[in-house]
């Protein structure tokens, strides 16, 4: 097992730290999995999940496998249309507190993470979680006054795992979408199926096109 540290805003911060085993999992056996799989290739088509001009890659898509461990996937992916079993991560439990995640694969989860696990601790019902970086979307859903959490609350952060879960409970819903304002371009859906998340970005495209 390794341990990786990442301070994303190098500010001192409650630091990310991530337990990983490298080792295969049975992705391909997960029910939803080619689901999902095809869910992040639709996103990727409309330029929802990919990488920046400086090459770093944005936007992750999870499923719940079982409590509150579930399959996401993996770091600097987003390059690729297709990722297959290979390009996932099991995160099998994570401390929000300490900011702290315990992943299994062969690819290492994003810092992003823990944003899908307070989906998932939030919302019981939640199969799902998208993550995705849109101006149009992000700007147009701040025009709309769409749930979000607060422009001071970081990327990356104990805070922000919080701020998300406050935000999913005040909405009560089975499947939902809040903006990070803190988390320029960043948002998140979720539902009771890939479909239903992914759906629900793709309208969003199409609304703020
Ligand atoms: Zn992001």
């Amino acid at each position: 097992m390794n341990t990786i540290q990442v301070n994303p805003l190098d500010e001192g911060y409650v630091k990310y730290t991530a337990d990983h085993t490298q080792e295969l999992i049975a992705v391909a056996e997960l029910p939803l999995w080619k689901e999902l799989d095809a869910g992040r290739t639709r996103l990727y088509d409309l330029g929802l999940i990919g990488t920046l001009p400086k090459g770093i890659g944005f936007g992750n898509v999870s499923i719940r496998v079982k409590d509150e461990a579930f399959l996401i996937s993996g770091t600097a992916t987003g390059n690729r249309r297709v990722l297959g079993p290979e390009g996932y991560c099991m995160v099998t439990s994570f401390d929000m507190d300490k900011n702290r995640v315990r992943t299994s694969g062969p690819v290492k989860a994003s810092s992003e993470s823990m944003s899908h696990g307070a989906i998932y601790r939030a919302c019981l019902s939640a199969r799902a979680v998208m993550h995705i970086h849109s101006r149009n979307i992000f700007d147009g859903l701040l025009r709309d006054h769409c749930p979000c959490t607060h422009a001071s609350v970081p990327y990356g952060t104990p805070e922000m795992a919080r701020a998300i879960i406050a935000c999913v409970k005040e909405q009560g819903a089975v499947s939902g979408l809040i903006v990070m304002a803190g988390h320029d371009e960043g948002l998140i859906t979720w539902g009771a199926s890939v479909q239903e998340a992914v759906d629900l970005l793709v309208e969003l495209y199409h609304r703020y096109r």
